[in-house]
Protein backbone atom coordinates (compact mmCIF):
# COMPACT_ATOMS: atom_id res chain seq x y z
CA UNK A 1 0.00 0.00 0.00
CA UNK A 2 0.98 3.28 -0.56
CA UNK A 3 -0.08 5.69 2.20
CA UNK A 4 1.74 8.90 1.88
CA UNK A 5 -0.01 11.34 -1.07
CA UNK A 6 -2.25 14.50 -1.41
CA UNK A 7 -3.93 12.90 -4.54
CA UNK A 8 -2.65 9.45 -6.05
CA UNK A 9 -2.76 11.18 -10.11
CA UNK A 10 0.05 13.51 -9.17
CA UNK A 11 1.95 10.70 -6.93
CA UNK A 12 4.80 10.56 -9.37
CA UNK A 13 5.09 14.20 -10.04
CA UNK A 14 5.20 15.32 -6.15
CA UNK A 15 7.57 12.45 -5.23
CA UNK A 16 10.31 13.60 -8.44
CA UNK A 17 9.53 17.25 -6.83
CA UNK A 18 10.58 16.07 -3.38
CA UNK A 19 13.38 13.39 -4.80
CA UNK A 20 15.08 16.71 -6.38
CA UNK A 21 14.91 18.95 -2.93
CA UNK A 22 16.23 16.22 -1.56
CA UNK A 23 19.30 15.57 -3.73
CA UNK A 24 19.95 19.26 -5.29
CA UNK A 25 23.62 18.69 -5.26
CA UNK A 26 23.09 15.75 -7.80
CA UNK A 27 19.45 16.70 -9.56
CA UNK A 28 17.87 19.95 -11.21
CA UNK A 29 14.10 19.02 -12.48
CA UNK A 30 13.41 19.89 -15.84
CA UNK A 31 10.23 19.11 -17.37
CA UNK A 32 9.60 15.21 -18.06
CA UNK A 33 12.51 14.48 -15.81
CA UNK A 34 15.63 15.15 -14.05
CA UNK A 35 19.38 16.05 -15.42
CA UNK A 36 22.61 16.54 -13.45
CA UNK A 37 22.84 19.71 -11.52
CA UNK A 38 26.78 19.25 -11.72
CA UNK A 39 29.22 20.15 -14.87
CA UNK A 40 29.69 17.90 -17.61
CA UNK A 41 32.72 18.00 -20.17
CA UNK A 42 32.00 19.61 -23.67
CA UNK A 43 31.65 16.82 -25.98
CA UNK A 44 30.62 14.36 -23.42
CA UNK A 45 27.79 11.55 -24.43
CA UNK A 46 24.83 12.54 -22.24
CA UNK A 47 23.48 9.27 -21.15
CA UNK A 48 19.54 9.23 -21.01
CA UNK A 49 17.68 6.90 -19.19
CA UNK A 50 14.19 6.71 -18.07
CA UNK A 51 11.00 5.00 -17.92
CA UNK A 52 8.01 4.54 -15.59
CA UNK A 53 7.97 5.93 -11.99
CA UNK A 54 7.38 3.96 -9.56
CA UNK A 55 10.87 1.81 -9.61
CA UNK A 56 13.28 4.02 -7.36
CA UNK A 57 16.55 4.16 -7.69
CA UNK A 58 15.87 3.39 -11.17
CA UNK A 59 15.87 5.60 -12.96
CA UNK A 60 16.44 9.17 -11.35
CA UNK A 61 18.53 7.95 -8.56
CA UNK A 62 20.89 6.92 -11.43
CA UNK A 63 21.84 10.54 -12.40
CA UNK A 64 25.18 11.46 -11.66
CA UNK A 65 29.03 11.84 -12.16
CA UNK A 66 29.81 7.86 -14.06
CA UNK A 67 26.58 6.98 -14.52
CA UNK A 68 23.24 8.90 -16.21
CA UNK A 69 23.16 12.78 -17.36
CA UNK A 70 19.45 12.64 -17.09
CA UNK A 71 16.70 10.63 -16.29
CA UNK A 72 12.87 11.04 -18.22
CA UNK A 73 10.23 10.34 -15.51
CA UNK A 74 7.40 9.25 -16.76
CA UNK A 75 3.73 8.11 -14.48
CA UNK A 76 3.52 5.33 -12.62
CA UNK A 77 4.72 2.51 -14.18
CA UNK A 78 4.16 4.52 -17.59
CA UNK A 79 6.68 5.78 -20.19
CA UNK A 80 7.80 9.31 -20.28
CA UNK A 81 6.17 11.23 -22.90
CA UNK A 82 8.40 11.73 -26.12
CA UNK A 83 7.88 15.51 -25.86
CA UNK A 84 9.45 14.77 -22.11
CA UNK A 85 12.10 12.96 -23.35
CA UNK A 86 13.34 15.49 -25.66
CA UNK A 87 13.31 18.26 -23.25
CA UNK A 88 15.37 16.07 -20.79
CA UNK A 89 17.96 15.17 -23.47
CA UNK A 90 17.92 18.77 -24.86
CA UNK A 91 18.69 19.75 -21.32
CA UNK A 92 21.42 17.38 -20.77
CA UNK A 93 23.31 17.56 -24.22
CA UNK A 94 26.60 18.56 -24.21
CA UNK A 95 27.24 18.45 -28.05
CA UNK A 96 28.83 14.56 -27.85
CA UNK A 97 25.92 12.73 -28.76
CA UNK A 98 23.17 11.40 -26.51
CA UNK A 99 22.65 7.89 -25.87
CA UNK A 100 19.03 6.97 -24.85
CA UNK A 101 18.82 3.95 -22.70
CA UNK A 102 15.79 1.69 -21.71
CA UNK A 103 13.82 -1.54 -20.35
CA UNK A 104 12.42 -3.00 -23.18
CA UNK A 105 8.91 -2.36 -22.68
CA UNK A 106 6.32 -0.96 -26.15
CA UNK A 107 5.35 2.32 -24.73
CA UNK A 108 9.08 3.05 -23.84
CA UNK A 109 10.07 1.86 -27.25
CA UNK A 110 7.46 4.14 -28.78
CA UNK A 111 8.33 7.19 -26.73
CA UNK A 112 11.59 7.22 -26.94
CA UNK A 113 11.78 6.46 -30.65
CA UNK A 114 9.81 9.31 -31.46
CA UNK A 115 12.05 11.35 -29.48
CA UNK A 116 14.94 9.91 -30.96
CA UNK A 117 13.97 10.74 -34.12
CA UNK A 118 13.14 14.72 -33.38
CA UNK A 119 16.99 15.11 -31.92
CA UNK A 120 18.21 13.69 -34.90
CA UNK A 121 16.11 16.33 -37.09
CA UNK A 122 17.49 18.41 -35.21
CA UNK A 123 21.45 17.44 -35.57
CA UNK A 124 22.00 15.97 -32.10
CA UNK A 125 23.33 12.59 -32.96
CA UNK A 126 21.20 10.01 -31.04
CA UNK A 127 20.92 6.47 -30.75
CA UNK A 128 19.05 4.02 -28.79
CA UNK A 129 20.57 0.62 -26.53
CA UNK A 130 17.55 -1.05 -25.28
CA UNK A 131 17.38 -3.68 -21.95
CA UNK A 132 16.54 -6.83 -22.47
CA UNK A 133 17.77 -8.87 -19.70
CA UNK A 134 14.64 -10.96 -18.69
CA UNK A 135 15.64 -14.15 -19.36
CA UNK A 136 11.55 -15.16 -18.25
CA UNK A 137 10.48 -13.39 -20.91
CA UNK A 138 10.95 -14.53 -24.40
CA UNK A 139 13.57 -17.90 -25.28
CA UNK A 140 17.39 -17.69 -26.08
CA UNK A 141 16.98 -17.30 -29.94
CA UNK A 142 14.44 -14.39 -29.32
CA UNK A 143 16.60 -12.46 -26.96
CA UNK A 144 16.07 -9.14 -28.15
CA UNK A 145 12.32 -9.30 -26.93
CA UNK A 146 13.07 -9.80 -23.79
CA UNK A 147 12.02 -6.94 -21.22
CA UNK A 148 14.15 -5.06 -19.06
CA UNK A 149 14.39 -5.40 -15.36
CA UNK A 150 17.55 -5.14 -12.86
CA UNK A 151 20.00 -5.07 -15.93
CA UNK A 152 19.36 -1.71 -16.49
CA UNK A 153 21.76 -0.88 -13.86
CA UNK A 154 24.74 -2.79 -15.59
CA UNK A 155 23.71 -1.24 -19.17
CA UNK A 156 23.69 2.02 -17.67
CA UNK A 157 27.03 1.89 -15.15
CA UNK A 158 29.07 1.01 -18.68
CA UNK A 159 27.57 3.60 -20.56
CA UNK A 160 27.61 5.97 -18.28
CA UNK A 161 30.95 5.67 -17.36
CA UNK A 162 32.40 4.79 -20.87
CA UNK A 163 30.37 8.50 -21.34
CA UNK A 164 32.39 9.83 -18.38
CA UNK A 165 35.56 8.89 -19.63
CA UNK A 166 35.29 10.78 -23.00
CA UNK A 167 34.78 8.10 -25.56
CA UNK A 168 32.47 8.61 -28.62
CA UNK A 169 29.23 7.95 -29.16
CA UNK A 170 29.42 5.25 -30.89
CA UNK A 171 32.39 3.39 -28.70
CA UNK A 172 29.36 4.28 -25.60
CA UNK A 173 26.74 2.66 -27.75
CA UNK A 174 28.67 -0.74 -28.78
CA UNK A 175 29.55 -1.40 -24.99
CA UNK A 176 26.24 -0.62 -24.07
CA UNK A 177 25.10 -3.20 -26.44
CA UNK A 178 27.62 -5.67 -25.36
CA UNK A 179 26.37 -5.39 -21.54
CA UNK A 180 22.94 -5.65 -22.67
CA UNK A 181 24.32 -8.64 -24.28
CA UNK A 182 25.90 -10.21 -21.59
CA UNK A 183 23.43 -9.42 -18.49
CA UNK A 184 20.84 -11.79 -17.70
CA UNK A 185 18.16 -11.29 -15.37
CA UNK A 186 15.53 -13.89 -13.32
CA UNK A 187 13.30 -12.92 -10.66
CA UNK A 188 10.36 -14.05 -8.51
CA UNK A 189 7.73 -12.72 -6.39
CA UNK A 190 6.04 -13.39 -3.55
CA UNK A 191 3.39 -10.53 -3.63
CA UNK A 192 2.36 -8.24 -5.72
CA UNK A 193 2.49 -4.14 -5.72
CA UNK A 194 -0.37 -1.66 -5.33
CA UNK A 195 -0.75 1.42 -7.32
CA UNK A 196 -1.49 5.35 -5.28
CA UNK A 197 -4.90 5.19 -4.63
CA UNK A 198 -5.39 1.65 -5.36
CA UNK A 199 -6.88 -0.56 -2.70
CA UNK A 200 -5.92 -3.97 -4.05
CA UNK A 201 -2.48 -5.35 -5.65
CA UNK A 202 -2.39 -5.42 -9.12
CA UNK A 203 -1.83 -9.07 -8.64
CA UNK A 204 -1.60 -11.54 -5.43
CA UNK A 205 0.81 -14.80 -5.42
CA UNK A 206 -1.35 -17.37 -3.56
CA UNK A 207 -0.40 -17.74 0.04
CA UNK A 208 2.91 -20.20 0.11
CA UNK A 209 3.29 -19.82 -3.33
CA UNK A 210 5.85 -18.05 -5.31
CA UNK A 211 5.69 -16.39 -9.02
CA UNK A 212 8.69 -17.28 -11.06
CA UNK A 213 9.56 -14.66 -14.14
CA UNK A 214 7.77 -11.37 -12.96
CA UNK A 215 7.73 -8.30 -14.48
CA UNK A 216 8.44 -5.16 -13.11
CA UNK A 217 5.50 -3.55 -13.36
CA UNK A 218 3.27 -5.61 -11.16
CA UNK A 219 3.08 -8.30 -14.25
CA UNK A 220 2.14 -11.21 -12.46
CA UNK A 221 4.76 -14.20 -12.37
CA UNK A 222 4.79 -16.66 -15.82
CA UNK A 223 4.53 -19.61 -13.36
CA UNK A 224 4.01 -20.76 -9.86
CA UNK A 225 5.95 -22.78 -7.68
CA UNK A 226 5.38 -23.66 -4.04
CA UNK A 227 7.55 -21.31 -1.86
CA UNK A 228 11.22 -22.55 -1.53
CA UNK A 229 13.89 -22.77 0.75
CA UNK A 230 16.71 -20.00 0.31
CA UNK A 231 19.01 -22.71 -0.96
CA UNK A 232 16.46 -23.86 -3.27
CA UNK A 233 15.55 -20.55 -4.38
CA UNK A 234 19.32 -19.72 -4.97
CA UNK A 235 19.85 -23.19 -6.83
CA UNK A 236 16.67 -22.51 -9.26
CA UNK A 237 17.88 -18.72 -10.32
CA UNK A 238 21.33 -19.42 -10.64
CA UNK A 239 20.72 -22.76 -12.59
CA UNK A 240 18.59 -20.79 -14.72
CA UNK A 241 20.88 -18.13 -15.41
CA UNK A 242 23.48 -20.01 -16.02
CA UNK A 243 21.77 -22.42 -18.57
CA UNK A 244 21.20 -18.88 -20.26
CA UNK A 245 24.74 -17.85 -20.29
CA UNK A 246 26.06 -15.57 -23.70
CA UNK A 247 28.25 -16.89 -26.12
CA UNK A 248 32.17 -16.62 -25.08
CA UNK A 249 31.24 -15.54 -21.68
CA UNK A 250 34.35 -16.23 -19.33
CA UNK A 251 34.99 -17.06 -15.94
CA UNK A 252 34.10 -13.36 -14.10
CA UNK A 253 30.33 -11.98 -13.13
CA UNK A 254 29.50 -8.87 -11.65
CA UNK A 255 26.28 -10.63 -9.57
CA UNK A 256 23.42 -8.41 -8.88
CA UNK A 257 20.75 -9.47 -6.04
CA UNK A 258 18.03 -6.99 -6.38
CA UNK A 259 15.24 -6.41 -4.06
CA UNK A 260 11.81 -5.02 -5.33
CA UNK A 261 10.46 -3.24 -2.26
CA UNK A 262 9.32 -4.57 -0.01
CA UNK A 263 12.08 -8.22 1.04
CA UNK A 264 14.16 -6.96 3.77
CA UNK A 265 18.04 -6.60 3.47
CA UNK A 266 18.90 -9.22 5.75
CA UNK A 267 16.57 -11.60 3.20
CA UNK A 268 18.29 -10.53 0.14
CA UNK A 269 21.89 -10.87 2.04
CA UNK A 270 20.91 -13.90 2.77
CA UNK A 271 20.37 -15.04 -0.38
CA UNK A 272 23.36 -13.52 -2.01
CA UNK A 273 25.44 -15.38 0.35
CA UNK A 274 23.84 -18.69 -0.91
CA UNK A 275 24.18 -17.35 -4.67
CA UNK A 276 27.97 -16.29 -4.29
CA UNK A 277 28.79 -19.86 -2.97
CA UNK A 278 26.92 -21.72 -6.39
CA UNK A 279 28.84 -19.66 -8.09
CA UNK A 280 31.73 -20.58 -7.05
CA UNK A 281 31.22 -24.16 -7.36
CA UNK A 282 30.69 -23.63 -11.01
CA UNK A 283 33.94 -21.85 -11.37
CA UNK A 284 33.01 -18.46 -11.32
CA UNK A 285 34.68 -15.71 -9.69
CA UNK A 286 32.24 -12.62 -8.64
CA UNK A 287 33.59 -9.35 -8.78
CA UNK A 288 32.34 -6.04 -7.37
CA UNK A 289 28.68 -7.58 -6.69
CA UNK A 290 25.72 -5.16 -5.46
CA UNK A 291 23.11 -6.92 -3.01
CA UNK A 292 20.07 -4.57 -2.28
CA UNK A 293 17.43 -1.95 -3.61
CA UNK A 294 18.57 -0.92 -7.22
CA UNK A 295 15.28 -1.41 -9.74
CA UNK A 296 12.18 -1.48 -7.40
CA UNK A 297 8.18 -2.12 -8.57
CA UNK A 298 6.52 0.16 -5.78
CA UNK A 299 6.10 -2.18 -2.87
CA UNK A 300 6.21 -5.67 -4.55
CA UNK A 301 7.40 -8.44 -2.63
CA UNK A 302 9.84 -10.34 -4.63
CA UNK A 303 13.28 -9.97 -5.76
CA UNK A 304 15.64 -10.77 -8.94
CA UNK A 305 19.26 -11.84 -9.81
CA UNK A 306 21.36 -10.68 -12.15
CA UNK A 307 24.60 -11.98 -13.57
CA UNK A 308 26.60 -9.38 -16.19
CA UNK A 309 29.61 -11.67 -17.82
CA UNK A 310 32.83 -9.31 -17.67
CA UNK A 311 35.22 -9.01 -20.28
CA UNK A 312 38.38 -6.44 -19.65
CA UNK A 313 36.70 -3.75 -20.82
CA UNK A 314 33.47 -4.08 -18.97
CA UNK A 315 35.15 -4.67 -15.77
CA UNK A 316 37.27 -1.53 -16.38
CA UNK A 317 33.37 0.66 -16.91
CA UNK A 318 31.70 -1.39 -14.21
CA UNK A 319 34.85 -0.86 -11.28
CA UNK A 320 34.80 3.00 -12.25
CA UNK A 321 33.38 5.84 -9.80
CA UNK A 322 30.04 6.64 -10.17
CA UNK A 323 28.37 9.43 -7.59
CA UNK A 324 24.74 9.75 -7.29
CA UNK A 325 22.08 9.87 -5.28
CA UNK A 326 21.47 6.06 -5.04
CA UNK A 327 24.50 4.39 -6.75
CA UNK A 328 27.91 5.52 -5.33
CA UNK A 329 31.43 3.49 -5.85
CA UNK A 330 34.91 4.55 -5.89
CA UNK A 331 35.80 8.42 -5.01
CA UNK A 332 34.84 10.49 -8.11
CA UNK A 333 36.18 14.12 -8.16
CA UNK A 334 33.98 16.32 -7.24
CA UNK A 335 31.97 18.58 -9.63
CA UNK A 336 31.00 22.52 -9.71
CA UNK A 337 27.40 22.76 -10.02
CA UNK A 338 25.78 24.15 -13.60
CA UNK A 339 23.17 26.47 -14.46
CA UNK A 340 20.59 24.10 -15.91
CA UNK A 341 18.14 26.55 -16.87
CA UNK A 342 20.49 27.90 -19.49
CA UNK A 343 20.04 24.47 -21.18
CA UNK A 344 16.35 24.49 -21.49
CA UNK A 345 14.53 25.49 -24.46
CA UNK A 346 11.55 26.85 -24.89
CA UNK A 347 9.07 26.43 -27.43
CA UNK A 348 6.92 28.11 -29.28
CA UNK A 349 3.31 27.76 -30.84
CA UNK A 350 1.94 29.35 -34.03
CA UNK A 351 -1.64 29.82 -34.67
CA UNK A 352 -3.26 29.93 -37.80
CA UNK A 353 -6.69 31.82 -37.91
CA UNK A 354 -9.63 29.79 -39.03
CA UNK A 355 -12.75 31.50 -40.66
CA UNK A 356 -15.61 31.44 -38.75
CA UNK A 357 -16.86 28.31 -40.27
CA UNK A 358 -13.72 26.37 -39.84
CA UNK A 359 -13.94 27.39 -36.38
CA UNK A 360 -17.61 26.39 -35.75
CA UNK A 361 -16.46 22.86 -37.04
CA UNK A 362 -13.42 22.74 -34.99
CA UNK A 363 -15.96 23.29 -31.83
CA UNK A 364 -17.57 19.89 -32.82
CA UNK A 365 -14.47 18.42 -33.02
CA UNK A 366 -13.86 19.00 -29.31
CA UNK A 367 -17.69 18.04 -28.91
CA UNK A 368 -15.96 14.56 -30.43
CA UNK A 369 -13.11 14.55 -27.76
CA UNK A 370 -15.70 14.85 -25.15
CA UNK A 371 -17.49 12.00 -26.43
CA UNK A 372 -14.46 9.78 -26.92
CA UNK A 373 -13.64 11.23 -22.63
CA UNK A 374 -17.53 10.02 -21.92
CA UNK A 375 -16.76 6.79 -23.03
CA UNK A 376 -13.21 6.01 -21.49
CA UNK A 377 -14.33 7.28 -18.17
CA UNK A 378 -17.38 4.88 -18.09
CA UNK A 379 -15.29 2.16 -19.40
CA UNK A 380 -11.67 3.18 -17.10
CA UNK A 381 -11.96 0.28 -14.22
CA UNK A 382 -13.12 -2.42 -16.76
CA UNK A 383 -10.37 -1.69 -18.92
CA UNK A 384 -7.98 -1.49 -16.23
CA UNK A 385 -9.03 -5.14 -14.94
CA UNK A 386 -8.89 -6.25 -18.66
CA UNK A 387 -5.07 -4.72 -19.13
CA UNK A 388 -4.27 -6.21 -15.14
CA UNK A 389 -4.68 -9.99 -16.56
CA UNK A 390 -1.55 -10.28 -18.39
CA UNK A 391 -0.96 -7.04 -18.74
CA UNK A 392 0.40 -4.15 -15.81
CA UNK A 393 -3.02 -3.03 -15.18
CA UNK A 394 -3.16 0.81 -16.86
CA UNK A 395 -4.73 0.33 -19.37
CA UNK A 396 -8.06 2.16 -17.98
CA UNK A 397 -5.67 5.01 -16.07
CA UNK A 398 -3.28 5.77 -19.01
CA UNK A 399 -6.53 6.50 -21.78
CA UNK A 400 -7.98 8.33 -19.56
CA UNK A 401 -4.96 10.48 -18.46
CA UNK A 402 -4.59 10.97 -21.85
CA UNK A 403 -8.18 11.52 -22.89
CA UNK A 404 -8.38 14.37 -19.86
CA UNK A 405 -5.34 16.42 -21.35
CA UNK A 406 -6.67 15.47 -24.75
CA UNK A 407 -10.21 17.08 -24.17
CA UNK A 408 -8.67 19.96 -21.62
CA UNK A 409 -6.17 21.37 -24.61
CA UNK A 410 -9.40 20.76 -27.13
CA UNK A 411 -11.20 22.82 -25.61
CA UNK A 412 -8.27 25.87 -24.85
CA UNK A 413 -7.51 25.75 -28.38
CA UNK A 414 -10.42 25.94 -29.30
CA UNK A 415 -11.11 29.22 -26.79
CA UNK A 416 -8.30 31.34 -28.43
CA UNK A 417 -9.86 34.54 -30.28
CA UNK A 418 -11.19 33.70 -33.34
CA UNK A 419 -11.70 29.75 -32.98
CA UNK A 420 -9.66 27.15 -33.95
CA UNK A 421 -9.79 25.00 -36.81
CA UNK A 422 -10.13 21.46 -37.05
CA UNK A 423 -6.55 20.03 -37.36
CA UNK A 424 -5.59 22.51 -34.53
CA UNK A 425 -8.02 21.46 -32.16
CA UNK A 426 -7.39 17.71 -32.56
CA UNK A 427 -3.44 18.26 -33.31
CA UNK A 428 -3.39 19.97 -29.42
CA UNK A 429 -5.34 16.88 -28.54
CA UNK A 430 -2.88 14.20 -29.54
CA UNK A 431 -0.02 16.37 -28.37
CA UNK A 432 -1.79 16.69 -24.98
CA UNK A 433 -2.95 13.24 -25.62
CA UNK A 434 0.86 11.67 -25.91
CA UNK A 435 2.02 14.17 -23.27
CA UNK A 436 -0.22 13.09 -20.54
CA UNK A 437 -0.64 9.26 -21.21
CA UNK A 438 2.45 7.76 -21.08
CA UNK A 439 2.06 4.08 -21.64
CA UNK A 440 2.18 2.33 -25.58
CA UNK A 441 -1.65 3.25 -26.20
CA UNK A 442 -0.64 6.62 -25.35
CA UNK A 443 1.48 7.66 -27.96
CA UNK A 444 -0.27 5.60 -30.17
CA UNK A 445 -3.15 7.88 -30.06
CA UNK A 446 -1.89 10.89 -29.23
CA UNK A 447 0.61 10.74 -32.62
CA UNK A 448 -2.61 9.07 -34.12
CA UNK A 449 -5.11 12.02 -33.83
CA UNK A 450 -2.36 14.12 -34.84
CA UNK A 451 -1.79 12.07 -38.63
CA UNK A 452 -5.63 12.30 -38.65
CA UNK A 453 -5.78 15.94 -37.65
CA UNK A 454 -3.23 16.75 -40.81
CA UNK A 455 -5.22 14.72 -43.17
CA UNK A 456 -8.68 16.78 -42.18
CA UNK A 457 -6.93 20.45 -42.18
CA UNK A 458 -8.31 23.69 -41.69
CA UNK A 459 -11.52 23.48 -43.98
CA UNK A 460 -14.93 24.69 -43.91
CA UNK A 461 -16.66 21.43 -44.93
CA UNK A 462 -16.05 17.54 -44.97
CA UNK A 463 -17.78 14.83 -46.64
CA UNK A 464 -17.26 11.37 -46.25
CA UNK A 465 -14.26 10.55 -48.49
CA UNK A 466 -12.62 13.39 -46.48
CA UNK A 467 -13.87 11.63 -43.20
CA UNK A 468 -12.42 8.15 -44.66
CA UNK A 469 -8.75 9.58 -45.37
CA UNK A 470 -8.94 10.66 -41.98
CA UNK A 471 -9.62 7.54 -40.76
CA UNK A 472 -6.69 5.74 -42.99
CA UNK A 473 -4.05 8.40 -41.69
CA UNK A 474 -5.58 7.40 -37.66
CA UNK A 475 -4.67 4.02 -38.89
CA UNK A 476 -1.69 4.20 -41.27
CA UNK A 477 -0.10 6.39 -37.68
CA UNK A 478 -0.74 3.32 -35.61
CA UNK A 479 0.26 0.30 -37.65
CA UNK A 480 3.80 2.88 -38.87
CA UNK A 481 4.37 3.29 -35.25
CA UNK A 482 3.75 0.16 -33.47
CA UNK A 483 4.84 -1.83 -36.32
CA UNK A 484 1.75 -4.57 -34.53
CA UNK A 485 0.41 -6.70 -37.40
CA UNK A 486 -3.29 -7.96 -37.34
CA UNK A 487 -3.41 -11.16 -35.60
CA UNK A 488 -0.57 -9.88 -32.78
CA UNK A 489 -3.64 -9.16 -30.23
CA UNK A 490 -3.19 -5.66 -30.09
CA UNK A 491 -5.37 -2.54 -30.97
CA UNK A 492 -4.82 -3.01 -34.39
CA UNK A 493 -7.20 -6.17 -34.59
CA UNK A 494 -10.49 -3.63 -33.91
CA UNK A 495 -9.13 -1.08 -35.98
CA UNK A 496 -7.84 -2.63 -39.48
CA UNK A 497 -11.36 -4.17 -39.43
CA UNK A 498 -13.43 -0.83 -38.35
CA UNK A 499 -11.09 0.99 -41.20
CA UNK A 500 -11.96 -1.41 -44.35
CA UNK A 501 -15.43 -0.90 -43.04
CA UNK A 502 -16.08 2.36 -42.62
CA UNK A 503 -13.66 2.79 -46.04
CA UNK A 504 -16.28 0.45 -48.15
CA UNK A 505 -19.41 2.35 -46.18
CA UNK A 506 -18.18 5.68 -47.84
CA UNK A 507 -17.24 3.92 -51.12
CA UNK A 508 -20.82 2.44 -51.10
CA UNK A 509 -22.42 6.42 -50.95
CA UNK A 510 -23.18 6.11 -47.26
CA UNK A 511 -22.89 9.26 -44.48
CA UNK A 512 -20.56 9.28 -42.23
CA UNK A 513 -22.98 8.20 -39.32
CA UNK A 514 -24.25 5.44 -41.21
CA UNK A 515 -20.59 4.48 -42.25
CA UNK A 516 -19.24 5.07 -38.79
CA UNK A 517 -21.95 2.82 -37.05
CA UNK A 518 -21.90 0.02 -39.30
CA UNK A 519 -18.02 -0.12 -38.96
CA UNK A 520 -18.05 0.24 -34.83
CA UNK A 521 -20.02 -3.13 -34.84
CA UNK A 522 -17.56 -4.79 -37.04
CA UNK A 523 -15.12 -3.54 -34.76
CA UNK A 524 -16.46 -4.39 -31.56
CA UNK A 525 -16.85 -7.76 -32.90
CA UNK A 526 -13.46 -7.75 -33.74
CA UNK A 527 -12.00 -6.85 -30.66
CA UNK A 528 -14.11 -9.43 -29.24
CA UNK A 529 -12.69 -12.26 -31.37
CA UNK A 530 -9.10 -11.25 -29.80
CA UNK A 531 -9.89 -13.29 -27.01
CA UNK A 532 -8.84 -16.33 -29.26
CA UNK A 533 -5.49 -14.31 -29.57
CA UNK A 534 -2.02 -15.05 -28.40
CA UNK A 535 -0.64 -11.31 -27.40
CA UNK A 536 2.67 -11.11 -30.48
CA UNK A 537 3.28 -7.08 -29.18
CA UNK A 538 3.27 -5.58 -26.01
CA UNK A 539 3.46 -5.97 -22.67
CA UNK A 540 1.34 -8.65 -22.92
CA UNK A 541 3.48 -10.74 -25.21
CA UNK A 542 5.11 -12.79 -22.21
CA UNK A 543 2.07 -13.69 -20.45
CA UNK A 544 0.46 -15.11 -23.76
CA UNK A 545 -1.39 -18.18 -22.06
CA UNK A 546 -3.12 -15.73 -19.33
CA UNK A 547 -4.14 -13.72 -22.33
CA UNK A 548 -5.76 -16.56 -23.79
CA UNK A 549 -9.32 -16.21 -23.22
CA UNK A 550 -9.60 -12.53 -22.76
CA UNK A 551 -9.92 -9.91 -25.35
CA UNK A 552 -6.81 -6.95 -25.77
CA UNK A 553 -8.20 -3.94 -23.64
CA UNK A 554 -6.76 -1.56 -26.23
CA UNK A 555 -9.00 -3.83 -29.11
CA UNK A 556 -11.92 -3.53 -26.60
CA UNK A 557 -10.64 0.21 -25.91
CA UNK A 558 -10.72 1.39 -29.62
CA UNK A 559 -14.46 -0.43 -30.29
CA UNK A 560 -15.77 1.62 -27.41
CA UNK A 561 -14.77 4.40 -28.78
CA UNK A 562 -15.89 4.61 -32.69
CA UNK A 563 -19.58 3.38 -31.57
CA UNK A 564 -19.34 6.33 -29.17
CA UNK A 565 -18.40 8.78 -31.45
CA UNK A 566 -21.04 6.95 -34.08
CA UNK A 567 -23.99 7.96 -31.32
CA UNK A 568 -22.23 11.17 -30.89
CA UNK A 569 -22.56 12.24 -34.31
CA UNK A 570 -26.17 10.95 -34.57
CA UNK A 571 -26.92 12.78 -31.76
CA UNK A 572 -25.27 16.05 -33.18
CA UNK A 573 -27.64 15.46 -36.63
CA UNK A 574 -30.47 15.11 -34.75
CA UNK A 575 -29.98 17.77 -32.67
CA UNK A 576 -28.94 20.10 -35.79
CA UNK A 577 -32.26 18.59 -38.04
CA UNK A 578 -34.20 19.77 -34.84
CA UNK A 579 -32.75 23.22 -34.77
CA UNK A 580 -32.97 23.80 -38.36
P1 LIG B 1 1.15 -0.31 -21.82
O1 LIG B 1 1.18 -1.55 -22.66
O2 LIG B 1 2.34 0.56 -22.06
O3 LIG B 1 0.85 -0.56 -20.38
P2 LIG B 1 -1.63 0.43 -22.20
O4 LIG B 1 -1.94 -0.55 -21.11
O5 LIG B 1 -2.23 1.78 -22.07
O6 LIG B 1 -0.07 0.58 -22.40
O7 LIG B 1 -2.12 -0.14 -23.59
C1 LIG B 1 -2.06 -1.50 -23.88
C2 LIG B 1 -2.64 -1.70 -25.26
O8 LIG B 1 -1.81 -1.10 -26.24
C3 LIG B 1 -2.72 -3.16 -25.66
O9 LIG B 1 -3.89 -3.74 -25.18
C4 LIG B 1 -2.67 -3.09 -27.18
O10 LIG B 1 -3.97 -2.99 -27.73
C5 LIG B 1 -1.97 -1.80 -27.46
N1 LIG B 1 -0.64 -2.05 -28.05
C6 LIG B 1 0.46 -2.48 -27.44
N2 LIG B 1 1.49 -2.54 -28.31
C7 LIG B 1 0.99 -2.15 -29.52
C8 LIG B 1 1.53 -1.99 -30.84
N3 LIG B 1 2.81 -2.24 -31.09
N4 LIG B 1 0.71 -1.56 -31.83
C9 LIG B 1 -0.59 -1.29 -31.58
N5 LIG B 1 -1.14 -1.42 -30.36
C10 LIG B 1 -0.37 -1.84 -29.35
MG1 LIG C 1 -0.87 -1.45 -19.69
Amino acid sequence: MTQIFDNPAEFAHDALDGFVAANRQYVARVDGGVVRSTEMNQGQVALVVGGGSGHYPAFAGLVGAGLAAASACGNMFASPAAGQIYRVAKAANMNGGVLLSYGNYAGDVLHFGQAQVRLNAEGIETRTVVVTDDIASAPLNEWEKRRGIAGDLTVFKVAGAAAEAGLSLDEVERLAIKTNYRTRSLGVAFDGCTLPGAQEPLFHVPAGMMALGLGIHGEPGISEHPMPTASELAQLLVSRLLADKPDDAGTEVVVIVNGLGTVKYDELFLLFGKVEKLLSEAGLSVIEPECGELVTSLDMSGLSLTLLWLDDELKEYWAAPADTPAFRKGTSTPRAQRSVAAHVAAEAVQLEVPTPAAAALGLQAVGAVGAIRGVVMEHEEALGNLDAIAGDGDHGIGMRRGVDAASAAAQKRAEVDGGASVASVLTAAGEAWSEKAGGTSGALWGTAFIAAAAALGNRESYSPADAALAVAAFTDAITTLGKAEPGDKTMVDSMIPFRDAFLTNVAAGNSVVDSLKDAAVVSKNAAAATANLRPLKGRARPLAEKSLGHPDPGAISFGLIVERLGQHFENELMESGTRA
